[in-house]
């Protein structure tokens, strides 16, 4: 459920009709609606705080990381779960406590790792062995302990896109299954480091809960196993990765499902149960509005529709063949056929083909739903195309959250030397 709908045949956000954001801010731009924000964060949260006794929300930035998403997903009680020090930034200047901040990602820096260390990440999840003796010694020369998670690869096939898979043996992220306790033996004596839990992500956009049961299952029987030698495991980090409906009408398991799969597997577990949620909370909350530039007439029967958003605005659908449903921004009833394309100079640059859409025409608005997830975080200024701009609105107020970055201004970025002149 989210709060974009008709009224009279336009698309509101909320109180507010998409027309007048994109009569004031222009095309393309991501509108998100606070209260399905909001609504999504308490669906989630209440879900699983019915069944667990003790847990901890890191909601994953990288889904959505603008300022005031994240402000107010603080207000409900959530922490972050980061890959970066540009992320970690971002959770403190959003009032994240720093202790409700969970850093994954292979590659955390000594930069990155140190300015963890110092502004009390509530836990560091390491991703190797040789990732943790590094923190260790930063941790150690600065005085301090680092808390930390291991995460596991638990050897689960997501049964989601390959490219948002997580929790193959041959993807990069975790500590093999059947080295983990070896390493977390190993970490546990290391003075810097105060290991407390396991982690584990398996993926994104998940539809099935079966392999999250296996996962979650494995990972219970290695929690027991490093118990079993004395260690302690308070906390156990089960991820993010629940899917989201992108086609109207679509029945996917939601957060009750996830719930009650959940509580029967960590049933007598004793632990804190942590979560990363990313694009269950974001991916319904906002919509990518475009204009169509013009119709036009291919060599088959379907005419392209040019929009003013392009791969670089939405990357999805060019990445990973992802759907987002695409409707006229004011309706008339009339449907048609086509190839729903951007400006970019890449064939990939393609939302849809062949879609059965409402019939629109040059100049006409028109949005890309379930675009909150994903969506604004990944976009980029290929082709010298602007930075896409950010809107929240909340019931009839609205405000630019994200200013469009025009190609001026990356071009006075740059510099030539004068060696070239
Ligand atoms: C991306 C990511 C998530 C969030 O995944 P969603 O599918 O958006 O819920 C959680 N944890 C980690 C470690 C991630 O990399």
């Amino acid at each position: 459920m989210d709060h974009f709908n008709y009224r009279d045949g336009v698309l509101f956000a909320e109180d507010v009709p998409l027309t007048t954001i994109a009569a004031a801010v222009g095309t393309p731009v991501y509108v998100y609606s606070r209260a399905t924000l909001i609504r999504h964060a308490r669906v989630f949260r209440d879900a699983l705080s019915a069944v667990l006794p003790r847990m901890h929300l890191a909601y994953a930035m990288k889904a959505n990381p603008n300022l005031s998403v994240l402000k107010v997903l603080a207000s409900e009680g959530y922490g972050a779960d980061i890959v970066s020090g540009g992320e970690l930034e971002r959770a403190l200047a959003a009032g994240m406590p720093a202790g409700d901040v969970v850093f994954s990602g292979v590659g955390k820096d000594a930069g990155e790792l140190a300015r963890g260390v110092e502004v009390g990440i509530g836990q560091f999840n390491l991703e190797s062995e040789e990732e943790g003796e590094e923190l260790a010694r930063i941790a150690a020369s600065m005085g301090g302990r680092a808390v930390c998670a291991l995460r596991v690869n638990p050897d689960v096939d997501a049964k989601t896109h390959a490219k948002i898979s997580t929790g193959k043996s041959e993807n990069k992220f975790g500590v093999a299954y059947d080295r983990a306790a070896g390493i977390y033996l190993r970490l546990s004596a290391l003075e810097g480091l105060e290991m407390r839990g396991l982690a584990v992500h398996i993926g994104s956009q998940i539809t099935d809960l079966d392999p999250s049961r296996q996962a979650f299952i494995k990972m219970g029987a290695l929690m027991r196993d490093i118990r079993g030698q004395g260690l302690t495991v308070s906390h156990m980090d089960l991820g993010g990765g629940l899917g989201v409906p992108y086609k109207a009408g679509e029945e996917l398991p939601g957060p009750e499902d996830y719930a009650a799969m959940v509580a029967q597997v960590t049933d007598g577990w004793d632990a804190t149960i942590m979560f990363e949620p990313g694009r269950v909370i974001a991916g319904n909350s906002g919509v990518m509005m475009t204009r169509v530039i013009r119709v036009k007439q291919g060599a088959t029967n379907t005419p392209f529709v040019v929009i003013d958003a392009a791969m670089n605005d939405l990357a999805r659908p060019a990445l990973y063949d992802a759907w987002h449903d695409f409707v006229a921004v004011e309706k008339t009833g009339e449907r048609m056929s086509a190839n729903i394309v951007g400006p970019i100079c890449e064939s990939t640059d393609t939302f849809a083909m062949a879609r059965d859409i409402d019939a629109v025409k040059a100049g006409d608005l028109a949005a890309f739903r379930t675009a909150g997830a994903y969506g604004a975080t990944m976009a980029n200024t290929y082709n010298s195309r602007p930075l896409v701009p950010e809107v929240m609105v909340d019931g009839e107020k609205w405000a630019i959250v994200a200013n469009r970055i025009e190609p001026a201004t990356i071009l006075a970025a740059e510099t030539v030397p004068d060696w070239l002149d």
